[in-house]
């Protein structure tokens, strides 16, 4: 998995960090829940210069975890 490091910073340091396509920081994430019992949901990571995307189909959402609209046209 590519994003693997940006997934990493994410829950470590909540920023996505270097898009690792183009390099470029201007990067940026959204979790959402869909089981608020377990903080279980999906997520995506995308670079906001290249637009190249990645869909976590499963993880464990932590509160402080931004929520915010997905880009239109990003390259899964
Ligand atoms: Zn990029």
């Amino acid at each position: 998995m590519k994003w693997e490091k940006n997934l990493k910073s994410i829950i470590e340091e909540n920023a996505p960090g270097n898009c690792h396509v183009c390099n470029s920081i201007n990067t940026d994430y959204s979790m959402h829940i869909i089981d608020d019992k377990t903080n279980m949901g999906y997520g995506v990571i995308w670079c906001n210069d290249c637009k190249n995307a990645f869909h976590i189909s499963r993880i464990k959402v932590s509160p402080n975890m931004k929520n915010i609209p997905v880009p239109e046209g990003l390259k899964y």
